[in-house]
């Protein structure tokens, strides 16, 4: 690794310097001929970085981490994590590295993080590489989710390695560079917990409060105001989620962040036909990861959360559980809440109407959408035009049009806001198919098909001309989507 001559841009390393005891300097393995597949120029230009200059051979270096600035210790970072309900003690970045922390245009920090940069001290029997296909998947996953306004740690670019990867056939090499909040995860508590060090822990704390959580500093409680502050987020995030059909498919205590940013696309998807028992990881046998079971695995991740910070809730442990199981608690309330509330937005509904009217009338659809196996991101869509008189493109997705007929009626008299609702149901979903498309012909070195959908999920709620291909659901021939974990 080499320092860059002209350093552009100045990384800290908050992280690196405060926390040694969860941070090991380490460095990215050497990559001989990168190549950038695509860079993410609006969220350079955000982050104070000329895209100009990260074109540049000396900027690839940068954004694969084999030439940073001198002032950066670049870090892989120590983490635990419940996977699949089953505790492991010591997870940790086997093939990432923190790079450190850069100022953003809103004057927040972010961490510059990369994946798939060699072995560290924790990549057990990894093989610390990542590949295209699935790299590219996070950079489209994230970067559509950022724009339907869901949070999420973002995309800054992917860049082949021009070295082969050994999975089930050999793969070309890729590194993404990550931009997130933070990644402070419940697994990160997990393990200062762990320790059994309760000043790293409350360090660690004092840390997430400050970048994510700054009123709960204000509060007479202020750890027991961080949980709290934590659960709201989630509440608000795992709602998001489930109003746009969304399964993140390796919900591990790992993978959910302090900051309610939706972070590890490996093997998700976006749902095409209804189905609240979606399962699309080819590892989640179970169905744990299931659609449906999404808020209540994130509840299940806070409970975890919470006894990693029992020790700082209270002196007392007893009364230190009871704080923690009524936070806890308020989840369900929170998230039952954001979701109702996005319901009746999605449906166009104004507010103050009386939840015993629009409470049945959600039930309905949602049992109308399961029973008809019908196209959710399309449906939503197309009742923006029954808003407006229009119904027969929504009834033509599903199954039982007498009960759609009466449901529509009903619906209608409540005087639904067409407007809002082409504003809150997408258009453009990052679908999986497509999806599966663009990877396979960027594996292959054609990247048009990458841009293409790239360019259509940048403006999820804005239908244009020639667009057709990307709102439509996947072909029969394209049969039950299997995706796998993000290697
Ligand atoms: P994930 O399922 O991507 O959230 O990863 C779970 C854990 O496995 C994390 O500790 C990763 O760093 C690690 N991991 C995943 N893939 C690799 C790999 N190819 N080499 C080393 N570690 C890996
Ligand atoms: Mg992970």
């Amino acid at each position: 690794m080499s320092d860059l001559a002209q350093s552009t841009v100045m990384f800290e390393g908050r992280f690196a310097r405060e926390f040694a005891e969860m941070a090991i300097p380490w460095r990215a393995e050497e990559v001989t001929d990168p190549q950038l597949l695509v860079l993410n120029e609006p969220l350079a230009t955000e982050l104070g970085l000329d895209p100009d200059f990260l074109r540049s051979p000396e900027g690839l270096l940068l954004l694969i981490g084999n030439a940073v600035p001198t002032e950066a210790t670049p870090v892989a970072q120590a983490y635990a994590g419940h996977q699949f309900g089953w505790y492991a003690p010591r997870l940790g970045d086997g093939r990432a590295l923190l790079l450190g922390e850069i100022m953003h245009v809103d004057g927040q920090r972010r961490d510059i993080h990369l994946k798939g940069s060699g072995r560290t001290p924790f990549a057990r029997n990894g093989d610390g590489l990542a590949v295209v296909g699935p790299m590219l998947r996070e950079y489209v996953v994230s970067e559509s989710m950022h724009a339907l306004g869901i949070p999420t740690t973002r995309s800054l670019a992917v860049v082949a390695t021009g070295r082969s990867v050994q999975r089930e056939t050999l793969l070309p090499g890729a590194v993404l560079t990550r931009v997130a909040s933070s990644h402070l995860r419940v697994g990160s508590f997990q393990y200062a917990r762990a320790t059994g060090d309760i000043d790293l822990l409350r360090r660690l704390a004092d840390y997430a409060i400050t970048r994510h959580h700054p009123a709960a500093a204000e509060a007479e409680n202020r750890y027991l105001a961080l949980f709290q502050s934590v659960i709201t987020v989630q509440a608000s995030l795992l709602a998001q989620w489930m109003l746009v059909g969304f399964v993140h498919g390796v919900m591990n205590t790992d993978n959910m962040t302090i900051s309610g940013e939706t972070i590890d696309y490996g093997p998700c998807a976006f749902m095409d036909a209804f189905d609240p028992a979606a399962v699309y990881s080819s590892i989640d046998e179970g169905g744990r990861y299931a659609y449906r079971n999404q808020p209540l695995v994130a509840e299940w991740n806070l409970a975890r959360l919470a006894e990693s910070l029992l020790p700082l809730l209270h002196d007392d442990q007893e009364q230190a559980v009871e704080l923690a199981v009524k936070a806890v608690g308020e989840f369900r309330r929170r998230y039952s809440a954001a979701w109702f509330a996005g319901m009746k937005a999605k449906l166009g509904l104004r507010e103050g109407l009386d939840d015993e009217v629009t409470s049945p009338l959600v039930d309905e659809l949602m049992a109308l959408l399961q029973e008809g196996q019908v196209d959710y991101t399309s449906f939503f869509r197309s009742l923006g035009q029954a808003a407006r008189g229009h119904a027969e493109p929504a009834r033509g997705l599903v199954l039982d049009l007498a009960a759609f007929d009466a449901w529509v009626e009903r619906w209608r008299a409540l005087d639904p806001d067409a407007d809002v609702m082409d504003r809150l149901n997408p258009i453009y979903i990052p679908r999986n198919h497509l999806v599966e498309e663009a990877l396979a012909a960027a594996t292959d070195g054609d990247l048009d098909p990458l841009k293409r959908l790239l360019e259509a999920l940048a403006s999820p709620f804005e239908e244009r001309p020639g667009l057709g291909r990307y709102t439509a659901a996947a072909p029969e021939s394209f049969g039950t989507y299997r995706t796998f974990c993000g290697t």
